[in-house]
């Protein structure tokens, strides 16, 4: 199995980048932005719940989404692998896809940590608002997702340094080229 961790800011191109790797892979896509952004759609009682707290740009509780990944794995035993997108953000979450994995007799292969500045990023969260109609993406909202990234985020990578899983792919630049940047890291794991 090829299981990703595919790692950066809001705005880094994840999403984007997900999507060209599934079509290459074959891979499940586990996104945990799209699963709350679906719950809240529904109107169901966690989406309710998560509301305020993605619009403040903090991060919802470790239960919630590590509970969203369980199933997901569960209800997807014959995949090739799994892209985990914007999961996991906390080391604790970390911890429990780690014993997820190894419960199914599987584990993370690598981590793809994409590297923009900051500047950047906020600049392309504030066009995917206007485009999208996101409600977290505006300027200042963005600003709080970077800094709760650097402070409770960012800690997941070295956490994946130290499994010797890491590696860093500058985020910058067109989305074939940034691609290919992936592609040239997962070719060795596939
Ligand atoms: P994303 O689309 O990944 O940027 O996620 C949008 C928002 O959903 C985040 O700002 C958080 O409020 C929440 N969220 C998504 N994934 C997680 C996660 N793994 N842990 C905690 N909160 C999350």
């Amino acid at each position: 199995m090829l299981n990703l961790v595919l790692f950066g800011p809001p705005g880094a191109g994840k999403g984007t980048q997900s999507a060209l790797i599934i079509d290459q892979y074959q891979l499940v896509h586990l996104s945990t932005g799209d699963m709350l952004r679906a719950e809240r759609a529904s109107g169901s009682e966690l989406g309710q719940r998560v509301q305020a707290i993605m619009d403040a740009g903090q991060l919802v509780s470790d239960e919630i989404v590590i509970e969203l990944i369980s199933k997901r794995l569960d209800a997807n035993p014959d995949a090739k692998g799994f892209i985990f997108d914007g999961f996991p953000r906390t080391v604790a979450q970390a911890e429990a896809l780690d014993q997820m994995l190894t419960s199914k007799g599987t584990a993370i292969s690598c981590m793809v940590s994409l590297i923009v500045p900051d500047q950047e990023l906020v600049d392309r969260l504030v066009k995917r608002g206007l485009e999208s109609g996101r409600t977290d993406d505006n300027a200042e909202t963005a600003w709080k997702r970077i800094a709760e990234y650097n402070e409770k985020t960012l800690p997941v990578a070295s956490y994946y340094q130290g499994q010797g899983k890491l590696h860093e792919v500058d985020g910058v630049g067109e989305i074939p080229e940034i691609f290919s940047r992936i592609d040239g890291v997962l070719a060795s794991y596939s």
